[in-house]
């Protein structure tokens, strides 16, 4: 292993990338314990929250704050200790450093300035999320956190409902149903999902159903604790006109309104709400 010894001027220190626990502690590597007790500074987004994972430990070493509102000014002063011989080890509050969280800025500033970067694997909310879905997995696309609105949200909506991988994206537990009812919206009601919450933790769970089903949950309650969304990718379960005619006609006959076959046509079968009002009030004549 390459070991996080105080270097000297010739040898520079290592940038060591370290994944904590998203949950459970039991989730720490040995190799990350390792390096966070060898590095001569630990880095972290929350130095009080990393300072009780490392006091867990018996882990001694220094840490000190790393995160977006201080990397622009901290960086320089970081690269000059790799470069004198320290070693560095960046946490974030959970799971692995660059995930949604801090750490780019400091890595390529790394590289630019030729000093070694070690990843530590381990935990990650969105792997976790992903293993443990049951969407076919050869290929996937992570989003990270949506745009809360306006027009880069619209396009990467888009891009989800056009996506031949699997997706993946972090949510706030309060979104789920928004986000959910804005894929449904655009077309993507009857692709499998999931929703993966609380990993590793007492209450994990992963719910699954369709984009239109879940949409319908969540509209009831929003769920609790931490959350990955992901969509199965689109050429599953695509429905054609015909079949989206067909079956309008079997619930038109069953005695459905056509309020109610719209509603079906976009939720289990994934219509746009548009092509589902047009073929449940054409099924009415
Ligand atoms: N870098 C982290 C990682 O690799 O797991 C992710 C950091 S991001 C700021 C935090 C988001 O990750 C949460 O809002 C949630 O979407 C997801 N997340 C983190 N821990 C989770 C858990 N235990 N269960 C489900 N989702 C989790």
């Amino acid at each position: 292993m390459r070991a996080a010894k105080a270097g000297t001027e010739d040898t520079p220190g290592t940038l060591f990338l370290v994944s904590t626990p998203i949950g459970n502690l039991g989730d720490m590597s040995h190799r990350a314990v390792e390096v966070l007790s060898s590095a001569a500074l630990v880095i972290a987004e929350d130095t009080r929250h990393s300072r009780r994972l490392l006091d867990h430990y018996g882990i001694r070493t220094p840490v000190s704050s790393y995160h977006e509102h201080n990397e622009a000014k901290e960086t320089p002063r970081l690269i000059s200790r790799l470069r004198a011989g320290d070693s560095i080890a960046l946490v974030s509050d959970a799971g692995t450093p660059l995930i949604s969280d801090p750490g780019s800025r400091l890595v390529a500033a790394a590289l630019e300035a030729n000093l070694p970067i070690v990843p530590i694997p381990g935990p990650s909310a969105v792997m976790a999320a992903l293993v443990g879905s049951g969407l076919p997995l050869d290929r996937f696309t992570f989003f990270g956190f949506l745009p809360r609105k306006g027009r880069e949200r619209a396009e990467i909506i888009a891009e989800i409902v056009d996506s031949s991988a699997t997706v993946a994206l972090f949510e706030a537990a309060n979104r789920v149903a928004a986000t959910l009812e804005a894929l449904v919206e655009a077309g993507a009601g009857a692709r499998h999902a999931v929703v993966a919450r609380e990993l590793t933790k007492q209450f994990e769970e992963f719910r699954r159903g369709t984009v239109g089903e879940l949409a319908s949950v969540y509209s009831k309650g929003d769920p609790k604790g931490e959350v990955v969304l992901m969509i199965g990718r689109a050429d599953e379960r695509e429905v054609s006109k015909s079949d989206l005619e067909s079956e309008a006609a079997k619930l038109r006959a069953s005695g459905k309104s056509p309020r109610e076959v719209m509603d079906h046509l976009v939720s289990t079968l994934g219509a746009s709400r548009n092509a589902a009002y047009r073929i449940a009030h054409h099924s009415e004549t």
